[in-house]
């Protein structure tokens, strides 16, 4: 794929050509096995640890990288060539140190961002619920004052990490009766025993749900029952900002699925434009065929748009600019075109396509949860159109 929109320094560039490597050597050859076995990647995930990847946007006062977002994302789409599960293994963990980063008082930065870092605790994000998902603002999981402590109540939906999580970065409200709603929301950094499903008085994990792809890493619920939380675990210095706090975090995670939508687009182009090649019909390999050949260059084509978008959206964040717009957009955009390449990949692999011996079945089942997860498409409808008509807006 071409390099254009690019500006990574040579330290960085030879960051992301070490972690391509890593996907070629240690994640390709075992992804297809481990996730049609649902099985959690303990020792990829001992390298990733290894590599700082769970630190790279940390700075570096507290053990991270200190890189920027757009050399994130491109770390981002190479792991997700390779297996998508691994991305959802950093993101919520990403977005948690992110909100830490941006929005969290010095002793709590001191406290989690290097053992973050390191991977040694790792992140769960919280804020879907039963009842609550698109709309965020209708969540109703409570956290009331008593005394030195938060209590919290209420039943959480959709955590991935939620079992392996130390810290679950929580949304809840403060103050249930609050108008505007939006303004009773905060966010409870809550820490928890990772891997037990009663890590916490007053606070159960759920069984792993089983979802069509994905797989490998674990989406749960949380239950909680009385659970009492530290006021300094409040995120930031006071009540109510919870809801900012949380738009801020997904708009970064917005990129992230951007770059996750071309790690796989990419991949399920690479496995199509290589089969075309190698399988014949009627005397000639299916890549001469002009029907297979024009989709190859749809497919391509898509790719290439995607990863631009991407790299615009990541860097004008970066660059300090506003971003939000650029961000939703890259969000739609490739999740929407890799759902349609990865099912173009499957038709170029015809009935073995369909089969589990090949990888682009995985990729097929894995494209749709991105065109949910960090806002859906619809919804990312809304959040273009209200600033389109911003930006252009006619005085009448
Ligand atoms: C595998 C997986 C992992 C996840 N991980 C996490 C996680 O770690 N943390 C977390 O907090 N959440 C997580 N989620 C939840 C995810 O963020 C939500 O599923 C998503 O926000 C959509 O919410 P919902 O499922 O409640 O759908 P709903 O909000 O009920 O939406 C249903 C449909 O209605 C549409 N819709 C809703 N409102 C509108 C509107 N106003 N206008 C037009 N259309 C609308 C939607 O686009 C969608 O098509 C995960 C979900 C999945 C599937």
């Amino acid at each position: 794929m071409s390099q254009v929109g690019l500006q990574l320094d040579d330290e960085q560039k030879a960051i992301v050509e070490t972690v391509r490597d890593f996907v070629d050597r240690e994640v390709i050859p075992v992804a297809d096995e481990m996730e049609h076995s649902d099985e959690y990647p303990e020792k990829i995930v001992e390298m990733m640890k290894e590599m700082g990847l769970f630190g790279v946007t940390v700075p570096e006062e507290f053990g991270g990288l200190g890189q920027p977002l757009t050399l994130y994302a491109l770390i981002v789409s190479e792991l997700s060539r390779g297996w998508m599960s691994l991305s959802g293994i950093m993101n919520t963990h990403f977005i948690s140190s992110y909100l830490l980063r941006k929005h969290g008082r010095d002793e709590q930065k001191e406290k989690y961002l290097p053992k973050m870092a390191a991977g040694e605790v790792r992140a769960a994000l919280s804020m879907s619920e039963p009842g609550a998902g698109s709309d965020v603002a209708a969540i109703t999981c409570k956290a009331i004052r008593d005394g030195d402590s938060y209590v919290v109540d209420g039943q959480k939906m959709w955590v991935t990490n939620g079992l392996r999580a130390g810290i679950v970065t929580l949304l809840c409200k403060t103050d249930p009766a609050s108008d505007p709603v939006h303004r009773g929301i905060s966010i409870l950094l809550v820490e928890k025993t990772p891997g037990e499903e009663n890590p916490a008085e007053g606070l159960i994990v759920g069984k792993n749900i089983p979802k069509l792809g994905y797989k490998g890493v674990e989406t749960t619920e949380l239950t909680f029952e009385g659970h009492r939380v530290p006021v300094e675990q409040l995120l930031g210095e006071e009540e109510g900002q919870g809801f900012r706090q949380v738009m801020d975090g997904i708009e970064v995670g917005r990129v992230n699925v951007a770059a996750r939508a071309v790690g796989v687009a990419t991949r399920a182009f690479e496995e199509a434009i290589r089969y075309a090649q190698v399988r014949e019909t009627m005397g000639k390999p299916i890549a001469h065929h002009q029907a297979i050949a024009f989709k190859l260059a749809e497919m391509g084509t898509k790719v290439e748009a995607a990863r631009l978008m991407l790299l615009n959206a990541a860097q004008k964040k970066d660059a300090g600019e506003r971003s939000d717009l650029e961000a939703g957009m890259a969000k739609l955009f490739t999740s929407e075109i890799c759902y349609e390449v990865c099912l173009d990949a499957l038709r170029v692999h015809g009935g073995y396509g369909y089969s589990e011996e090949f990888t682009v079945e995985r990729l097929y089942r894995d494209a749709p949860f991105l065109l949910i997860g960090e806002g859906t498409s619809e919804i990312q409808k809304m959040v273009i159109a209200r600033q389109l008509l911003e930006r252009y807006k006619v005085e009448t």
